[in-house]
């Protein structure tokens, strides 16, 4: 099975009755998703859509957005998520960018038409959700020719944390590729039980959403869908609803950890909790080892790559002083990953370079933007990362950081990542982050931007003095500036690009 038609009709016949969606009131079976889907469609081949059109979802997560996607993967329509927390302007620029033939708004998005008025430049129709609806419970089924597996099927665009987001075209063989190399890891925590459930807790308009959604459709499993991360609803959804395991990034993990009823969830039917998007500090990894009775795994990946292509499985989370805690795990199998330096040539083991990787789950290419898929796709059918690491002798990976937010000191680099790792575990520090800001002496010196924890006060001195105790003199920060919150944008990643912004006027 390769594709939303083929894993659609398979549930349908095998597991017609069991749960396939699940958001607040609204259960939906397998055999009630395949039919739905197949009206979608229809309806919109009826409208004049035709395979490879592109279509647009403007909302937050709902069992609407993944029957929409879901039904016109099947007849290979292009889905297009656009995420709901960016503003009118980045909405405009993302449909534009789409030339979507039909912008489907979720519930509470009705105003959408009016802050899209004037900053469209082709014509699509804006489809409300109640409409949409409508227009599913309407339609009649017809024939139709389901997509190839290579054919594209979601349009999903990067998270915008270096530059412009740009849109990551994904087929069938993409998309499902994720489910057959954990399949072929065959390990525990691969394979999954007919009675788990999964919750889609993080925004549909990023692989860690979206990809849940497809990996429950895989499984055959109930996808227990939170409109919007919430720490309630994540507990209510692992005692109410069963759910077994879920994706969350380290920004949410640390706010389930600070609400207030995280100690007194019943965790007894959670099994996994994977986490991924952005480095987590290791302080905040081992706080959560201990709260949450769930196995951890770190997932590595990106949107190019239809989102992980490493592991780190529960048996390395050791929290007595295991080094491999910091590791971004091993190569799923079918995934080629390794290290490069500035000429392209493979590093030796343990040294630096860019990360890069080869498998059946690399993007077609970037949506219109044929410059930057030259850039990021090799012709030998590499993706480059963007990212720095290293490999260890037992093929882990290590990831360091962005290449671009590496910080050259008197000549030594410095990876944020890690230095923000040993300022975490000061016992008043809520946040931080690293930056490196201009400096005639050094080029760059290191500066760290904390966020103290509520109610409390640090000193610069202290957490200088703190981070020499921990590492390297020359990783401590030269500099530390303290403020209210971090910026991140909607995947949870912190924007270095604008706390390093004043600092570099007039330099860059
Ligand atoms: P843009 O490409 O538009 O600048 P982005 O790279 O943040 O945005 P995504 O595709 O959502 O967009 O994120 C992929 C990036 O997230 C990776 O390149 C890497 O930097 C980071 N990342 C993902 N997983 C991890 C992880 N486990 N540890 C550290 N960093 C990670
Ligand atoms: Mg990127």
């Amino acid at each position: 099975l390769f594709t939303f038609d083929e894993f659609l009709t398979h549930w349908a016949e095998d597991r017609p009755d069991r749960v396939a969606m699940r958001e607040e009131g609204r259960v939906f079976t397998y055999g009630e998703i395949e039919d739905r889907t197949a009206r979608v469609a229809s309806a919109l081949l009826a409208a004049g859509l035709k395979k490879g059109d592109r279509i647009a979802w403007i909302g937050k997560n709902s069992d609407l957005y993944f029957t929409l996607f879901f039904g016109a993967a099947r007849a290979g329509i292009v889905m297009a998520p656009i995420g709901w927390r960016l503003s009118p302007a980045e909405w405009a620029f993302i449909v534009n960018d789409t030339r979507a033939k039909i912008v489907f708004t979720g519930p509470g998005f009705d105003g959408v038409p009016q802050q899209l008025a004037g900053r469209l430049d082709h014509g699509p129709r804006i489809v409300g959700a109640d409409a949409a609806r409508a227009m599913i419970d309407a339609a009649a089924r017809i024939a139709f020719a389901p997509s190839g597996r290579d054919d594209a099927v979601l349009q999903l665009y990067t998270s915008g944390t270096t530059g412009n987001p740009k849109g990551a075209v994904l087929t069938n063989t993409n998309l499902f590729g994720l489910r057959k190399h954990s399949a072929d890891l065959d390990m525990p925590y691969t394979k999954w039980e007919d009675d788990e459930a999964v919750l889609v807790a993080m925004p549909c308009a990023h692989i860690g959403g979206t990809g849940l959604g497809i990996m429950a459709l895989a499984a055959g499993l109930p996808g227990v869908i939170l409109a919007e991360f919430n720490p309630d609803g994540v507990f209510d959804a692992v005692e109410q609803h069963g759910v077994t395991r879920f994706f969350i990034v380290p920004a949410a993990l640390q706010m389930l950890l600070l609400h207030p009823r995280c100690g007194s969830v019943d965790y007894s039917r959670l099994k996994y909790i994977l986490y991924g998007a952005a480095p987590i500090p290791l302080e905040l990894l081992r706080q959560c080892i201990q709260m949450f009775g769930a196995q951890f795994i770190q997932a590595y990946g990106m949107t190019e790559t239809t989102g992980t292509i490493s592991m780190l499985p529960p048996e390395d989370h050791d929290p007595e002083g295991n080094k491999r805690m910091r590791s971004a795990g091993k190569p799923l199998p079918g995934v080629e990953i390794r290290i490069v330096g500035a000429d392209g040539a493979e590093v030796p083991t343990g040294e630096v370079g860019e990360v890069v990787t080869r498998s059946s789950n690399n993007m077609q290419g970037y949506w219109n933007l044929p410059e930057a898929t030259a850039k990021t796709m090799t012709g030998d059918g590499w993706i480059r990362t963007g990212d720095a690491g290293y490999m260890d002798e037992d093929g882990y990976l290590y990831i360091h950081d962005r290449v671009k937010d590496m910080i050259i000191t008197g000549g030594e680099n410095v990876y944020p990542a890690e230095v923000e790792s040993a300022i975490y575990g000061h016992p008043a520090v809520q946040e931080v982050a690293v930056i490196g800001i201009p400096d005639d002496k050094w080029g760059e010196t290191v500066k760290a931007v904390v966020v103290p924890k509520p109610g409390m006060t640090v000193e610069e001195d202290d957490i200088i003095a703190w981070t020499r105790d921990r590492i390297a003199a020359f990783k401590a920060p030269r500099s530390v500036d303290m403020i209210a919150a971090l910026p991140r944008n909607a995947s949870g990643k912190i924007l270095r690009k604008d706390l390093r912004a004043p600092y570099w006027e007039g330099y860059e």
